[in-house]
């Protein structure tokens, strides 16, 4: 399963930056509209393996950013929200991906 590997890589990430005397109650991820990730598997992946971790107490706030691509025909730049889209402006399928397929811890919010 895809998204129980990733909740293990996001806990490994979190243990690493873990301060030594604070309670992480948040772990904040952005996700591209396009890596294909399950939000809702993620999720429940994420409240699976928490327990007796760094995370036990931590909610997954997931920042979702939007598929952005390029037309290698006509050069426009526009929303992608899968794949499978023509250029909107040509119906070209030469799209070239700007953003949308990454997925990175980008903050834990701790508390004393
Ligand atoms: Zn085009």
């Amino acid at each position: 399963m895809h998204e129980l590997s990733i909740a293990q890589s996001i806990l490994a990430i979190a243990q690493k930056a873990a301060p030594p005397d604070g309670i992480i109650t948040g772990v904040n991820i952005q996700v591209g509209e396009l890596s294909s990730i399950e939000l809702e598997s993620l999720k429940f992946a994420f409240t699976a393996i928490r327990d007796e971790t760094v995370l036990q107490k931590a909610d997954l706030n997931i920042d979702i950013i939007p598929g952005e691509a390029q037309c290698a025909d006509c050069n426009n730049i526009f929303h992608l929200p899968a794949f499978g889209h023509p250029c909107p402006r040509c119906q070209g399928f030469s799209l070239k991906i700007l953003r949308g397929r990454e997925m990175k811890v980008t903050s834990l919010t701790v508390e004393d």
